[in-house]
């Protein structure tokens, strides 16, 4: 299995943190997604460990909402004690609903509207990441009206090829995120921050990219960005106390994947750091990561109903589901691959290779192809493992499908967390 989390029951049924995936399709219907807390949580004091064993807990673990952000998620975590990345207005809104503490959120974005910045002045988030020079002149203006004093960060290209899918990189110089080193205008951006009032800069932002499967790109980021806090400390006689090294630590999607566990990246980050500094004589700064993916993609996977199975001689075989691109847009944005199995045969072996489809009026509606898979029939439950990340919270209404429900699953008993969406919300805003 794709986790340890997976098991198989007496009556061959996949099941989930001990619950029996096709009785919660039964339940609760599907599409449906199913998360398991334990490991959520697992997860989330496997970072703190880390932290506390190799960096005497000088560090704070953000975990990154847009990877899936609902008000059960944020309590779970903030329980755990970790803070939050959040990038809009609405994840904003979302963590202080579920009560996060204001300061142990950090806001990114590299587009932020006047009225994002206003929302998170006025409500105090800890640190605002700035991407840009005319972000930080709105920002100085804006903190300045509320008479506030700011705690920010720069977000910086440190110039490290992440090994990623192009889109999901964001490190290099051609990016659209942040202020590039070799250029010159990352040390710009930092004179600038001297200029505006309101403003205070406490550390540097990088985040190089996401799904990473080796150590080495972070341990070179923190070595970077650690250069540069040096070269900042003798142009400009300023010691920046935190440095902020974003996320990206992947999982296993398929049985092929042989990601890094998160806790060696971790490691090997805070080992290339420490050394740096200790060869720089440069202060260890209060370090912040912000994981989203290695926190929740493997808690969670989503099930289907098989609708009907199509099968073109010589050509493919399609298994077609009551989801699809709307729940998980991941194969049509970057061809993600996934493991699929019938929930309901899991005991039997994936004998078929079929391409499984949604119901969305898309060909590109796919969910994978050349997928190993069970013999499919009609009413089977289809089981799309490793779907906590970056599916719901990319979902749509495409074709007006309502949103589909979360179930979180403790000990092998589920509760919803979000409730599926009726035909009520999807015309909610029509006038
Ligand atoms: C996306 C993102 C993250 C989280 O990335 P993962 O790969 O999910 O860990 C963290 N920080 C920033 C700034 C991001 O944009």
């Amino acid at each position: 299995m794709l986790t340890p989390n997976l098991t198989v029951s007496s009556e061959g049924h996949l099941c989930i943190g001990g619950a029996d995936t096709v009785s919660l399709a039964r339940t609760y219907g599907t599409p449906l997604y199913v998360m398991d807390e334990n490991m959520i949580r697992e997860n989330c004091r496997g970072y703190a460990r880390v932290i506390a064993e190799e960096y005497g807990g000088r560090g704070l673990i953000c975990y990154a909402s847009k990877a899936l952000s609902c008000k059960e998620l944020y309590r779970i975590v903030d329980s755990e004690g970790l803070g939050a990345d959040v990038i809009s207005g609405g994840e904003i809104y979302t963590a202080l609903q579920a009560g996060m503490p204001a300061e142990k959120l950090v806001m990114h974005g590299n587009s932020k509207s006047n009225a994002e910045l206003q929302m998170a002045v006025s409500n105090d988030i800890g640190r605002i990441v700035c991407d840009n020079l005319p972000e930080l002149r709105r920002l100085d203006q804006i903190a300045g009206e509320a008479g506030k004093i700011v705690n920010i960060m720069l977000r910086i290209k440190p110039g490290i090829d992440a090994h990623t899918h192009d889109f999901v990189k964001t490190g290099q110089i051609d990016s659209k995120f942040g202020f590039a080193i070799e250029t010159g205008e990352a040390m710009q951006a930092v004179q600038a921050v001297g200029l505006c009032k309101n403003l205070r800069l406490v550390g540097l932002h990088c985040h190089i990219g996401s799904q990473i499967l080796d150590t080495e790109p972070f341990a070179e980021a923190a070595r970077v960005m650690i250069g540069f806090m040096n070269q900042i400390r003798d142009a400009l006689l300023i010691t920046l106390p935190e440095l902020n090294l974003g996320g990206g630590p992947g999982i296993r999607y398929t049985e092929e994947d042989d990601p890094k566990p998160f806790g060696e990246i971790v490691r090997a980050i805070l080992s290339a750091l420490k050394n740096v500094c200790a060869e720089l004589d440069y202060p260890e700064p209060f370090v912040l990561f912000e994981p989203g993916r290695s926190i929740v993609g493997g808690a969670g996977l989503t099930l289907y109903t098989v609708m009907a199975k199509k099968v073109i001689p010589a050509v493919r075989t399609y298994v077609l589901t009551d989801g699809g691109m709307c729940d998980n847009p991941r194969y049509a944005l970057y061809r993600s691959r996934y493991e699929a199995l019938i929930a309901n045969k899991a005991d039997q072996p994936r004998s078929e290779n079929v391409t499984i489809g949604g119901k969305c009026c898309e060909s590109g509606d796919l969910i994978g192809e050349d997928m190993p898979l069970q013999a499919a029939e009609e009413d089977d439950i289809l089981a799309v493992l490793a779907t906590g990340a970056y599916n719901y919270s990319m979902a749509s209404n495409y074709n007006r499908n309502p949103r589909a429900e979360i179930v979180m699953v403790k000990d092998g008993v589920a509760r919803t967390v979000v409730k599926r969406e009726t035909y009520a919300d999807i015309i909610r805003n029509d006038i």
